[in-house]
């Protein structure tokens, strides 16, 4: 070290000589004590304290929480596929048309003897809405439902020469058939996202969940496209219909068995870690 140069010490106060506390305004040298009146004026001016940052609004379709909610899904159901039994994209319709206000596990006794009794569509074809009734029966509405089954295979018949179409406005020609049966038979066996299935299960979790507020589900079906990427919309269904049927029950939700428990804030919760919105319910 060069002679003459001496290291800066600590100053034995404890505090940086030159330095004041508390006022934030740096000492004026020769003033000596300032006035009360001074001293209340600089405390005035002093620099105010930063706001505190904005606690962001509680936003129920925020792309990170519906990622989350997709992800979560994804574990919970990594491969799931449509439940009602089928082998065809005709089988599929006739059991989807079957499925509404009805179990798939109820559907799934009737249409194996169905599909044996009537192989082909021209063999509904060839039926009276009267004849297909006894068969269908157990699963509810059973009039209604023959009307579609055989109006369906008629105008298949007709008008698409026996083929199923893989189009959404031409399924939509055929009698019985809405975008929820258009969905699952595009969906399913045609492998074509043209839109997202809402049944009853994905109606009531879409609500618990806060992915719409509406209640009808085509507008359901319109919010659920417009914030889930579309190559997840066959799978975010099938996910959901499984998640209702196991977990999101209609009453008694198994929210403690839940893996979306912390993100739900539905109103009817059976257990809550979080927040409950009073209209986040079906
Ligand atoms: S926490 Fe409860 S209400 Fe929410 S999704 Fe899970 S089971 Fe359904």
């Amino acid at each position: 070290m060069p002679r003459g140069v001496v290291p800066r010490q600590p100053a034995r106060t404890g505090r940086q000589d030159k330095v004041r506390v508390g006022t934030g305004t740096p000492a004026r040298p020769g003033r000596g004590n300032a006035s009360a009146a001074a001293l209340e004026g600089r405390q005035k001016s002093a620099p105010k304290p930063a706001p505190a940052a904005k606690v962001k609004a509680y936003n129920p379709v925020a792309p990170e929480r519906v990622t989350e909610i997709l992800k979560r899904l994804d574990l919970l159901y990594p491969a799931v596929t449509c439940a009602l039994t089928h082998s065809s994209a005709w089988e599929l319709l006739v059991a989807t048309i079957l499925s509404a206000q009805s179990t798939d596990v109820n559907v799934n006794r009737v249409t194996p003897e169905l599909f044996r009794q009537y192989p082909t569509v021209e063999a509904f074809a060839a039926l009276e809405p009267e004849q297909l009734e006894p068969d269908v029966r157990s699963t509810g509405f059973f009039r209604n439902k023959s009307k579609s089954v055989v109006g369906a295979a008629k105008r298949v018949v007709a008008e698409f020469g026996g083929q199923v179409p893989d189009d959404m406005e031409k399924l939509l020609t055929l009698p019985g058939v809405a975008r929820k049966t258009a969905n699952v038979v595009l969906g399913s066996w045609f492998k074509k996202a043209e839109g997202v299935v809402v049944d009853t299960h994905v109606h009531r979790i879409s609500r618990r969940l806060e992915l719409t507020k509406q209640d009808d589900p085509q507008k359901i079906e319109q919010d659920l496209m417009r914030i889930i990427p579309r190559e997840k919309w066959i799978l975010f269904s099938h996910q959901i219909i499984w998640h209702g049927r196991g977990l999101c029950i209609a009453r008694k939700p198994k929210c403690a068995d839940c893996p979306l428990e912390n993100l739900c804030h539905a109103g009817d919760k059976t257990w809550s870690t979080v927040d409950m919105h009073k209209n986040a319910k079906t």
